[in-house]
């Protein structure tokens, strides 16, 4: 399946294969790809010079005990969006005030070197929401699956946000434990805030249930994605699309 004639950002995704990198341009989509560590950052740089590839760099908070933000100044330097950050009580087990510390200085830095952010808030949606406040620049909180009080501190810190891989087959399902904070997102995130994302292969394997996803499949996730938003912002498709470039845009302060 073809995006059709018009561009997707995907805001945030991790690089698997070259095969990738054909099949997204053949697409027309433009990628933002995350790199966690030092050494995903160093098996990426090589594609820099791409045109419809951005990238983000940030110590992810699983890796928060093994890497000083110190030690990768020049990553943060070259990056077009610092990321993802944050913390994450669920799936990992660094200490919080490691992740806390990680996560506080590449704010820093973001905010010195006028970046946006790209945030990973895991079980710890609260204390991100309260850290975040004296963060001067644009944040965008990536996959949002957490509580209705912390979702409406960020919406009104006036963050972007990218709606998970999963959103229209969960709100199309009208079930699971998602259910409820998808749909107030899709009710409540303005157009003007909204980006969709894959978060690479692996996690479109992870929300299916199966190891087994070929690069072909990442087109289809953003533009069923797109599509089901765009309906529910009672726009087409393509507009929905124009508008996140403009807010790309916006959230790398070029508008
Ligand atoms: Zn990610």
């Amino acid at each position: 399946m073809s995006t059709g004639d018009y561009a997707i950002i995907d805001i945030h995704a991790h690089f698997c294969s070259e095969k990738e990198l054909e099949i997204r341009r053949n697409h027309s989509i433009c990628t933002c790809f995350s790199s966690g560590t030092p050494g995903e950052w160093e098996s990426i740089k090589q594609f820099r010079k791409r045109e419809e590839l951005m990238f983000s760099f940030g110590i992810h908070p699983w890796y928060a005990d093994r890497y000083e933000a110190g030690d990768c100044g020049d990553y943060l330097r070259e990056c077009d969006m610092v990321g993802e950050i944050g913390m994450d009580s669920v799936w990992c087990r660094v200490p919080l005030a490691i992740q806390q510390k990680r996560f506080e200085k590449q704010l820093q830095i973001a905010a010195d070197l006028g970046k946006p952010v790209i945030l990973h808030t895991k079980g710890q949606e609260s204390r991100i929401a309260e850290i975040l406040r004296d963060f001067p620049g644009r944040a965008c909180v990536h996959w949002y699956s957490g509580g209705r009080k912390e979702f409406e501190k960020f919406l009104d810190m006036d963050c972007f946000f990218t709606l998970g891989p999963d959103i229209a087959e969960v709100c199309r399902n009208r079930r699971g434990e998602k259910f409820g904070i998808y749909r107030l997102m899709m009710k409540e995130i303005p157009a003007e805030r909204m980006f969709v994302e894959t978060d690479g292969i692996p996690a479109v394997a992870w929300i299916r249930g199966t190891e087994d996803v070929k690069p072909e499949e990442l087109p289809v996730v953003l533009k069923k994605n797109m599509e089901f938003a765009a309906a529910v912002k009672k726009m087409k498709a393509q507009e929905l699309a124009k508008q996140m470039q403009r807010n790309l845009l916006m959230m790398l302060n070029r508008s």
